[in-house]
């Protein structure tokens, strides 16, 4: 069985890359992976979640060897990882009224909050399995690239299974959310090829408030959305042959991107991007 690590080495499709193609700006996906334009900065967005990431394997981990971790042991987690990170990311670009000490303190209190809200009669099964599987169309025709993915963690209570995910939100997540998100549609059509059953995909959300709040939304999946996916895939994978790329321009991820200049100029500068490509 392979790491993500060792997936990511030929080329794949995973969630990330569908729903930024599709969802979030398919200009912005070429700036970053077929460009592959450096970032002009880190969105704080990406470097938080990471240190919270990193904090709520080692949760998962500790609670595979039979112990739930403390609230106050996990803040203080949280807090090392979050230095380590802003040393890392030297070029973090924060929110208004935001820095690294309201970041951290923020995440302190998120981390204990996850931990709090932990069902002590939940098992946790894995964290961070892998998978990396062919997608396949309603022809039963198989695309030459894979789709890959890590699952954060899987648990199970009472004899049923549940592939969890964690996340972090400003805000409170709208009802049916989970229902359309395509993650669950990704990591669920992994998990059903690796292990032939489909189980319930949730997502455990903190949300920033002043006092975090801890919410879970549970969603699942039917074959035909398993099928859909892959005509995405070949749908995407059409376009880029083609570079048809364009700029979401009135999105709400624009205020966090890191190409804005290189947007700009876009319309001007296409030969200069084949230039990169092809570097
Ligand atoms: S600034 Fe907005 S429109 Fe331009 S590439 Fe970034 S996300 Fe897309």
């Amino acid at each position: 069985m392979g790491t993500l690590a060792q997936y990511r080495d030929r080329p794949h499709w995973s969630f990330s890359a569908l729903n930024q193609f599709f969802n979030i700006c398919s200009l912005q996906y070429a700036f970053d992976r077929v460009y592959r334009l450096p970032k002009t900065f880190t969105p704080v967005s990406l470097s938080f979640g990471s240190a919270f990431h990193r904090t709520l394997e080692w949760v998962g981990l500790t609670r595979m060897e039979g112990r739930v971790p403390a609230p106050a042991e996990t803040a203080d987690l949280f807090q090392t990882l979050w230095t380590r990170q802003t040393q890392e990311d030297t070029d973090i670009r924060y929110d208004e009224d935001m820095d690294a000490d309201t970041c951290a303190n923020q995440g302190r209190e998120m981390a204990a909050c996850i931990v709090n809200n932990i069902d002590p009669d939940e098992e946790v099964v894995s964290v961070n399995e892998a998978f990396a599987v062919p997608l396949v169309d309603a022809m039963g025709v198989a695309l030459e690239t894979p789709v890959i993915g890590e699952i954060d963690t899987v648990v199970s209570k009472a004899g049923r299974k549940s592939l969890v995910d964690w996340k972090t939100a400003g805000r409170r997540w709208p009802k049916g959310k989970a229902d359309l998100d395509w993650q669950p549609t990704v990591f669920l059509y992994g998990y059903t090829q690796k292990h032939a059953q489909t189980p319930e995909f949730r997502f455990d959300v903190v949300v920033k408030n002043k006092t975090p709040v801890f919410e879970q939304h549970v969603t699942t999946r039917a074959p035909d959305q398993f099928l859909r996916l892959a005509e995405l895939a070949k749908l995407a994978e059409s376009m880029i042959a083609a570079e048809h790329f364009c700029p979401n321009e009135q999105s709400f991820y624009c205020g966090g991107c890191p190409h804005q200049d290189a947007c700009k100029s876009w319309h001007r500068d296409r030969t200069k991007a084949r230039v990169n490509m092809a570097a």
